[in-house]
């Protein structure tokens, strides 16, 4: 009998263990199905750069249906789940929910921004984790620097040059990093604009930035930023944004009208609805081998689950590096159980991290080993060069990289885009 796969979420996890299954099994042996609200996969690691516009925003996704052309792809999102009759039901853009009956079913469905209580956040804030981010914050950017430059009233100017990030994990670091390495390279079109005039800040509430990685390859990343301007506080956090004012734990208050909030993530909310054993932080747990303890057939992984760190202890890391491991061996393990096999536990030993700041600029360390500069910013791309999935998607992206070396950034802000129906209202006479 055909074993029915269902795979929750196109993401890392997903897109690897799908691909996996499309390798391993023979056609007849299962078929799989994988929901994803958008018909790509986000290469989120690339945001930065598309923030900054040395990437095209499409050549930073992958395309699901191209990739994942033995497994059916359906264009929704999982609203509920029935772990004992096996059914899961889908919300597709228009139209019906779905019912997808399943043997095995994987939730992949990542995380989103951890909002914190702090009035006027919601309200102010954006965050930086997905494609439409990366896209509106560069064009903001860009359109700040417009606002300041034609405006005649000081106080304008200031706050639209005041660019505040919170979160100094590398999301905050490489975003911002990013972002005032395009400012700076596009200031020479702006006479109005002293470079001075831009304040750049990253609030960070633990006492060092970049928690995650060594303190010399953190130190590294804060003498590179302050080397730039770039304002680094750490032991500080934001306490309000009401009104666009924001007030810090250090007394300073100000207007900005820059605030991304990067300051840490949790599983997506859908997950809090299913009913599943979860730890204190909200993700699924999960035995070794990705496995949910006492519901049959389902597995989970990545961002949103639990997976126990059998290298160095507690749990994995919510990283890319791990998710796409996960994803590969949750289709072997997903094979195994096809033809009756043993799931293996899932074991990964890191093998270096890259910080991207900039142009020429990262930092990071590889098999134990400090790189800084342009070694590590080239090294860094050799690396997602030969990650990126898809032969087509790699040229592009190298295409990309290629034609943006000899060329500073581009200064075209496109946020007309968020509007395509306001030239037509207009014509229509406001009447639409
Ligand atoms: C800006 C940024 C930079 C990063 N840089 C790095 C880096 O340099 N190195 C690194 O190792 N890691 C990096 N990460 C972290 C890394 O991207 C994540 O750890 C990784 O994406 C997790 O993979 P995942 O499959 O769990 O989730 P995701 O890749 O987020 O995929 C989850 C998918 O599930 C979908 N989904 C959500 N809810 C539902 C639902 N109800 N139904 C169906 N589908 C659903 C989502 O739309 C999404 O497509 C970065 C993250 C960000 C945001």
């Amino acid at each position: 009998m055909t074993t029915r796969i269902v795979i929750i979420g196109g993401g890392y996890v997903g897109l690897y263990a799908a691909l996996r299954l499309q390798q391993k099994l023979r056609t007849g042996e299962a078929q799989v199905t994988v929901v994803n609200p958008e018909n790509f996969m986000v290469y989120r690691p690339l945001l930065p750069e598309v923030a900054s516009g040395t990437l095209e925003p499409r050549h930073a996704v992958v395309p699901l249906r191209a990739v994942l052309r033995r497994s059916r792809f359906v264009a929704g999102s999982l609203t509920s789940l029935d772990t004992e009759g096996k059914v899961a039901t889908v919300a597709p853009e228009a139209g019906p929910e779905l019912t997808l009956d399943y043997d095995e079913l994987v939730l992949g469905t990542g995380a989103l921004a951890k909002l914190l209580p702090i009035p006027g956040l919601a309200e102010c804030g954006i965050g930086f984790n997905s494609l439409a981010e990366a896209v509106h914050l560069r064009d903001h950017v860009l359109r700040q620097l417009e606002i300041a430059s034609a405006t005649t009233d000081p106080e304008l100017r200031r706050c639209a040059l005041t660019f505040v990030f919170v979160g100094g994990g590398y999301t905050g670091v490489e975003a911002l990093a990013e972002l005032q390495d395009m400012a700076t390279d596009v200031l020479a079109g702006y006479p109005e604009l002293e470079a001075s005039e831009l304040r750049w800040i990253l609030v960070e509430a633990l006492p060092r930035i970049l928690n995650t990685v060594s303190d010399e390859l953190a130190e590294d990343a804060v003498c590179e930023l302050r080397g730039r301007g770039i304002d680094v506080r750490v032991n500080t956090q934001l306490e309000s944004a009401e009104d666009g004012v924001l007030t810090l734990s250090d007394g300073q208050e100000f207007r900005a009208s820059t605030l991304v909030w990067v300051a840490g993530t949790k599983p997506t909310p859908l997950v809090k609805d299913l009913d599943l054993p979860v730890d204190d932080r909200g993700r699924i747990v999960v035995d070794e081998t990705m496995r949910v303890q006492g519901r049959d057939g389902l597995w989970a992984a990545g961002d949103c689950a639990a997976v126990p760190d059998l290298v160095n202890g507690g749990v994995c890391p919510p990283t890319a590096q791990y998710a796409v491991r996960q994803g590969r061996q949750l289709g072997d393990n997903l094979a195994e159980r096809v033809r009756g096999g043993t799931p293996v536990p899932f074991r990964y030993r890191s093998r270096g991290e890259f910080v991207t700041l900039g142009k020429n600029k990262a930092v990071g360390e590889v098999l134990g080993r400090r790189v800084a500069g342009a070694a590590a910013w080239a090294a860094r791309r050799a690396y997602y060069a030969t990650q990126i999935p898809t032969f087509n998607r790699t040229v592009r992206v190298l295409g990309d990289w290629l034609v943006g070396m000899p060329f500073g950034h581009d200064v075209v802000n496109l946020d007309s885009r968020e509007q395509p129906r306001d030239a037509f209202r207009q014509a229509a006479g406001g009447r639409t």
